[in-house]
Order: structure tokens, then C-alpha cells, then sequence
């Protein structure tokens, strides 16, 4: 099975060399933006149909006529930005596809793409020319540049992404690598309930704390943003208490990622088939919202940012879950929730008052006391096991398209 993963490092640079990394980005910034308007351009007038990716990359001599300091930077990176930018509206195209196909839940972002901001969205790409040797890597155009290897690199470098990260500047290598295909291990399967106060919990009653350390920081996200909000805007101050929000909300992020590669990759080295909600459905469906409004003692998932910051956790959870099983030979079933907060798991009753809060489930017909969420990972798990799987979910076959940049191998990669 040819697989491909990434593996992120960051650049050990001098002052001035970061120069020259800005004056990269900000062209191929330039690039991208220029190449959105032309097409937004045309996305908004209904009679025009995007330029195709040939096309596109035809506008480019013209542009570095108008714009000199294009010719300055490597063209390659200048073309990775536009072909990057096609990529972006096909997936667009595919997910506006999906969400009227009604794959999707309402209100859900299709994400057209966007014009790029300085220092927020500042990268370049390598698609050849780079080449990788110990602990230095060859960019065209910049040079040799050392960075910190925090790991051996396996398989084909594909590509090379240079990332501002802060500070500082990051690669990201993308490979390609052959791995045995995995003989199947669908033994042990559990089934898995997402909620709130707990991140997930399991059929046989094991579960995982929800990420705490994440309030404190959003506490403080939250402190320094009203901080923000009060100094003049683009002053001395305001820049530096701007510099100081991107930092925690990278912090954020780093610590959210880190927490659910953590618990994906315990998961599926523990289970071979794990059975877990149609999340899309999930979010619809009447119980998740009670679930939301009268969330667990500790929990206060009073704002919407709270609610979409626990919501893209859970969907990336996901993600990993199907990947990372996929890897291993085992497979994530998606079923559609059906009463599964409801319905008492041994003797099938369904009723509201089963739930007494939001940790109490007492059954009023058998009289099985348990814990609510235990109650629907086992109902989720006799689900899956019925076959009342949504076929079309199934994972065979689409390992490809689930990796991503950045995704780590459980057992293969430490
Ligand atoms: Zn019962």
C-alpha cells in the first residue's frame, strides 16, 4: 500500500536569510491573490467558467512584465501557488457537490477559498529542485539551510513546504512510502460515544478526560484578545499584543492536535474495528443539542467558539480514527445515531426520562443504572454490530485521500 505522510521540522535561520524566506511568501502570496481575484471574478458572474489551471498559469509572464520583483523568486514556487489555488476551488467544487447531494450538514463551510494575509498565511512549495541531505535542505534559489531533525525521515520526498510559524520558518516534507499492506484486524471493536464532559468513552466503559488544559488557555485567549481590542489598531502596542494572540492561538491548536494524535493512536491500537456516530447527523439531531445546552458540571460550552473549537475536534478525531485504522488494516464504521442516548442498552426501552442528567442514565423499565455515556457506546457498538452500518462510509480503499500533511503513523512511526 503506497502511502503519504508528512513530517514537519523547523529551520535553524539567520536574521537576514528570513529575509529573503518573506520576500518568497509574500510573492507567491502576491500570486495567489492576484490569481483568486480573476477567478472570484469569474466565480461571481454566472456566465464565466473558471479559468482552467493551463490558463492560469499562462497569466504568470504577463504578470512578472507588470510586477518585476516577480522575476526575483523562483517561478516554480510562483506556478505551486496557482496550481495550489486550482486545487483549492476543486475542492470546493467537490464539496459544494457533496452538501447539496445532502452528504453534508447545513451550515456547513464548503471552504471557497480565501485571499491570503501577511504573516498569517505566509508559505511557498517546492514541487522538485529541493533535495535533502542529514540534517540540511537544499531550497532553489535560497540555498542550503539546516534544521532541527527531530526525526529520520522515510520514503520518497514528494514535495517541500516552507511554512512561517511565528517567528520562525518551517518545513513541511511530504512523502511517498510503500508499506505492507496490512492484513485485517477488525477484532477487538468497540463502539465509541463522542460527548462533552467525556471526550469519548468506550463500549467495555473506559474513557478518555476532555482536553482541560485547553479552558485555561482559551481563558487566557480570551483575555488577551479584549486587550487587544482596546489599543489603537496597527500601533507600536496593538502589534505586539496581536503577535501575542497568533502565539496562543498556535499554542492552542498545537495542544488540541497533540491531544487527539495522542488518544487516535491509543484507540486503534487497542481496537480493530471501532464503531462511532455519523457526526454530520450527530450535530443535527435533537439529543447532541440538549447535550450541548445542558453540557456536563464542568463543562461550559456556553459560546459558539467553544461549541466549533469541541466540534472540529471531534471531526478530526475522526479523521485520524479512519486513517490510522485504515493503515493497520482495521476500519472505522460510521452508523446513523438512532436513539442511542436513549434507549436503555439492555432491555431496549426507549424513553427521554431514562436520561436523568447528563452522566445519569436509569433505565425506568429494567432499572440498569449506568453511565449515560457508557449506555450509548454500547447501544453504538450493537448498532454497528447489526450491520446497521451506512455502507457508503466505509473506509476500504480511500486510505489516500485521508492522509494529510502532517498525519503520523501509529506503530510505524514513533
Ligand atoms: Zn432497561
Amino acid at each position: 500500500m503506497l502511502i503519504r505522510k508528512g513530517y514537519k521540522f523547523r529551520l535553524k535561520l539567520r536574521d537576514g536569510e528570513k529575509q529573503k524566506f518573506s520576500q518568497f511568501a509574500g510573492c507567491c502570496r502576491f500570486a495567489w491573490n492576484k490569481a483568486l481575484a480573476v477567478q472570484d471574478e469569474r466565480f461571481s458572474n454566472d456566465n464565466a467558467k473558471l479559468l482552467s489551471k493551463t490558463k492560469l498559469l499562462n497569466l504568470l509572464p504577463e504578470w512578472k512584465h507588470e510586477s518585476a520583483f516577480l522575476k526575483e523568486v523562483h517561478s516554480q514556487i510562483l506556478q505551486q501557488s496557482l496550481i495550489d489555488l486550482d486545487r483549492a476551488y476543486q475542492n470546493f467544487f467537490r464539496r459544494m457537490k457533496k452538501i447539496r447531494g445532502g452528504d453534508f450538514s447545513e451550515g456547513e463551510d464548503p471552504g471557497y477559498p480565501r485571499f491570503k494575509k501577511k504573516f498569517l498565511h505566509d508559505s511557498f512549495r517546492f514541487p522538485q529542485g529541493f533535495r535533502l541531505e542529514n540534517r540540511h535542505v537544499y531550497l532553489p534559489r535560497l540555498g542550503w539551510f539546516r534544521f532541527y531533525k527531530s526525526r529520520e525521515i522515510e520514503g520518497k520526498p514528494k514535495n517541500v513546504t516552507v511554512t512561517r510559524n511565528g517567528k520562525h520558518w518551517d518545513i513541511s516534507v511530504q512523502v511517498e512510502q510503500e508499506i505492507p499492506d496490512p492484513c485485517p484486524v477488525r477484532e477487538p471493536s468497540t463502539g465509541l460515544d463522542m460527548g462533552i464532559s467525556r471526550f469519548y468513552t468506550c463500549s467495555d466503559g473506559t474513557f478518555s478526560e476532555p482536553l482541560n488544559a485547553f479552558r485555561s488557555l482559551e481563558k487566557k485567549l480570551a483575555r488577551e484578545q479584549r486587550k487587544l481590542s482596546r489599543k489603537n489598531k496597527f500601533s507600536r502596542n496593538w502589534k505586539k499584543q496581536k503577535a501575542k494572540v497568533n502565539k496562543l492561538h498556535r499554542k492552542i491548536r498545537d495542544v488540541r492536535l497533540d491531544y487527539l494524535h495522542k488518544h487516535s493512536t491509543a484507540l486503534v491500537r487497542r481496537y480493530g474495528r471501532v464503531y462511532a456516530e455519523d457526526l454530520q447527523v450527530k450535530n443535527m439531531s435533537g439529543s447532541a443539542k440538549g447535550t450541548m445546552e445542558n453540557p456536563g458540571k464542568n463543562v461550559k460550552a456556553k459560546s459558539g467558539l467553544n461549541k466549533s473549537i469541541l466540534d472540529q475536534g471531534w471531526s478530526e478525531f475522526m479523521r485520524q480514527l479512519e486513517y490510522k485504522l485504515a493503515w493497520l488494516g482495521g476500519e472505522l464504521v460510521r452508523i446513523s445515531p438512532h436513539h442511542t442516548s436513549q434507549a436503555c442498552s439492555v432491555c431496549g426501552h426507549i424513553s427521554k426520562n431514562n436520561r436523568k442528567s447528563q452522566s445519569r442514565f436509569v433505565c425506568e423499565a429494567c432499572g440498569l443504572e449506568i453511565n449515560a455515556d457508557h449506555n450509548a457506546a454500547i447501544n453504538i457498538q450493537t448498532l454497528g454490530q447489526r450491520g446497521l452500518a451506512c455502507e457508503a462510509n466505509r473506509t476500504s480503499g480511500r486510505q489516500q485521500e485521508l492522509s494529510r500533511n502532517g498525519d503520523r503513523v501509529p506503530g510505524l512511526a514513533a
